[in-house]
């Protein structure tokens, strides 16, 4: 038996077995072969997949296995005049299958008065959600994650700005005076920072008004006071300087791509609100029933009544589809 097909044998019988037995009809039975691998070009070669399906749940032996047979059809069938763009618009908004219910009483009808061979799925009960606030809630989501991380860059933006300012103060007092001037409390973490961003910042104003005194301060002792060109800290001005502002720019470039995303999902959150909607309904109201649209007060000036009619004509549209 070649090496590549072990993998696909169920139950083995040994040849020698089978022929000396006859009358028990004993073979060697195998498992189903994982689909990718049955349609690859050249199924008998080492490089088309030998493993075996995953039995009931899939025709695949893994879902790597599945994509690529998919991506295999879908290009088999664009080399035919297939439209992928029409493809992806069709599917692209395609979730988990929630489920389908078929009553048990509409398909015995149904079999009674059709004929057994033209009768179709009687009593298919929707899923609950339509598409439409499946996307939604979809574009909700990735939206809050996209805020939450934009926050999060931003805090560590005011971090980057602080050392960006320290540094500059550091420099130009190590610029006035005889000695090293590197400030230890450069290496501060965000914590640190957070407790004591404000003093050190305020360390540099009094030390400008006191000038040379502030260095044999006992505060002072985070200012190192070795020579000009200290062994430890030579070239820390320059060193600093530009990584600080390489930082920054790491972040300034976050920060828009966040931004950038987060304004596409916001337009297309609009988009699929209509515009009349979108005038008279926050984010936050979008999920609420015309309903209690009617009981909300209006938020944003526009006279009252005028609510209720958009949202109502805005569900209409809404079960259309
Ligand atoms: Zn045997
Ligand atoms: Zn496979
Ligand atoms: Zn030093």
């Amino acid at each position: 038996m070649p090496d590549l097909e072990v993998d696909l044998v169920d139950q083995f019988i040994c040849p020698p077995c089978v022929d000396k037995h006859p009358e028990l009809s004993l073979r060697t039975t195998w498992k189903r072969r994982c689909l990718y691998g049955l349609e690859h070009k050249n199924p008998q070669s080492a490089d088309s997949c030998h493993k075996p399906a995953r039995g009931a749940f899939s025709k695949y032996c893994s879902d790597e296995c599945g994509v690529k047979y998919m991506r295999l059809r879908i290009e088999l069938w664009a080399d035919k005049g297939g439209d992928k763009n029409k493809l992806w618009e069709s599917v692209k908004g395609a979730q988990k299958r929630e489920g389908t219910v078929v009553s048990a009483k509409l398909a015995q009808e149904a079999r009674a008065d059709a004929p057994s061979d033209k009768y179709t799925i009687p009593g298919l009960v929707k899923p609950e959600k339509t598409r439409k606030d499946r996307e939604l809630e979809g574009l909700h989501a990735k939206l809050d994650e996209v805020v939450k991380k934009r926050d999060a860059e931003k805090e560590e933006m005011d971090l980057v700005l602080w050392r960006e300012k320290v540094t500059g103060l550091a420099i130009r007092r190590s610029d006035s005076i005889e000695e090293c001037g590197w400030d230890q409390r450069l290496c501060f973490g965000d914590e640190e920072v957070a407790e004591f961003g404000t003093s050190v910042l305020e360390s540099y104003e009094s030390g400008q008004s006191d000038g040379d005194a502030m260095q044999v301060d006992a505060e002072g002792e985070w200012w190192c006071q070795g020579k000009k060109k200290c062994d430890r800290h030579v070239g820390w001005q320059k060193l600093r300087l530009a990584e600080v502002q390489f930082e920054k720019e790491m972040k300034e470039q976050a920060l828009l791509k966040l931004t950038t995303r987060e304004r596409k999902i916001r337009t297309r959150i609009e988009d699929i609100l209509d515009p009349h909607a979108r005038v008279s309904a926050t984010c936050n109201s979008v999920h609420t029933t015309p309903q209690k649209a009617t009981t909300l007060p209006s938020t944003n000036g526009q006279p009252k009544p005028k609510a209720p009619v958009h949202a109502d004509s805005s569900k209409k549209g809404k079960k259309k589809r």
